[in-house]
């Protein structure tokens, strides 16, 4: 049976046009869908009941069974872990954040992109998320803790390439538009340019956050395979070209390795790279992990600021991510869909 959560809001009315009427009952289910986020049709207390009935003979409604929530990490977060109907497990992570919160969503159940410094990547490609994956992430969290939508950020920073997900991305964020400003949800991408410039043609734009993890080609491509095919110069070009509204820039994510990338020229040379690109560097300390190389380390603190201050100096914005969930694996890259490592896979 269909399920209505994967229908963008005209699919959902042509699927509804022949079995609801008159038509204000189809703005009443949408509303307990979209707005809502019902994860019954016998929630749905205004219609009435043969109605109900009728939907719940024809449709479904069906997320993704949350089996785990890890206990609070000391900074507030918790990781959230789903089973799909087909068996995958994929993660979300609540991030309180002061007066807003943070949700973080997984858009693949796990990633063939193969990032070197990234768990997910580390154990390997998964399936597309359906809208209905990706939405029952969000509407779990969030009527566990009663988030107002006008205090919520969305990220698609869990596992997965969300800009290879495109068609079911784009069905999910016309359906958290109806709730969360565009400006409120991120979109991160590895740095596939035809989604960048797919991404770049929609008409309420999410903001836009890449990885970047280095200042040239030769580096990023050792840490981010994904290089080869979409070489860096032509990335910072699509990112050039890119349309970014008024009080908006993109997020360029740059992972800092021990030794690696993190040196006063490193910092000159990124500020070089994006030059003339409307963005803000986040800066995020790896996190390290048993399954990843063990050269990979996180810089010392001292590091960390040296590599900062030149940003700075040389006229770039910058924010530092202080990981949320480190201590629960649920940090940046440290999603992985199950609770307990499977053997190793890949050379550390
Ligand atoms: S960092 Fe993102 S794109 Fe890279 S392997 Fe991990 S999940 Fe995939």
């Amino acid at each position: 049976m269909q399920n209505l959560y994967d229908l963008s809001s005209s699919e959902l009315e042509s699927a509804l046009a022949g079995l609801v009427s008159p038509p204000f009952r189809i703005r009443q289910i949408e509303e307990w869908l979209h707005v809502r986020g019902v994860a019954s049709f016998d929630e749905m207390s205004n219609l009435p009941k043969e109605l109900r009935a009728s939907l719940a003979g024809n449709f479904t409604l069906a997320f993704p069974e949350n089996i785990e929530v890890t206990t609070p990490a000391p900074d507030g977060s918790r990781k959230y872990l789903f089973k799909l109907a087909d068996g995958n497990r994929i993660e979300a992570v609540y991030m309180p954040m002061g007066e807003r919160t943070s949700v973080c969503l997984s858009s693949q159940a796990g990633c063939a992109v193969g990032c070197t410094f990234c768990v997910t990547g580390f154990f390997g490609a998964g399936r597309n998320l359906t809208p209905a994956e990706m939405l029952g992430q969000l509407f779990t969290i969030r009527r566990e803790h009663s988030i107002p939508s006008e205090m919520l950020n969305v990220v698609f920073m869990g596992m997965g390439e969300p800009l290879l997900n495109f068609d079911h991305l784009v069905t999910t964020l016309d359906i958290m538009s109806k709730t969360i400003a565009p400006k409120r949800i991120t979109v991160s991408t590895s740095g596939i340019i035809p989604g960048i410039d797919a991404l770049a043609k929609l008409e309420h734009r999410p903001n836009l956050a890449v990885s970047i993890n280095a200042p040239d080609r030769k580096r990023r491509e050792e840490i981010m395979p994904i290089t080869s095919k979409y070489p860096l110069d032509e990335l910072i070009a699509s990112l050039k070209r890119y349309p970014v509204e008024k009080g908006r820039e993109i997020t360029a994510e740059y992972v800092l390795l021990a030794g690696y990338n993190d040196s006063h020229d490193d910092a000159v040379a990124l500020a070089r790279l994006l030059r003339g690109v409307k963005a803000k560097v986040n800066a995020i300390p790896f996190n390290p992990d048993p399954n990843l190389p063990a050269w990979m380390k996180r810089p010392q603190d001292a590091a960390i600021d040296r590599f900062v201050n030149t940003l700075v100096k040389n006229g770039v914005r910058v924010t530092v991510r202080r990981s949320k969930g480190n201590e629960i694996a649920a940090a940046c890259g440290q999603l992985r869909g199950k609770t307990e490592p499977p053997p190793r896979r890949r050379r550390a």
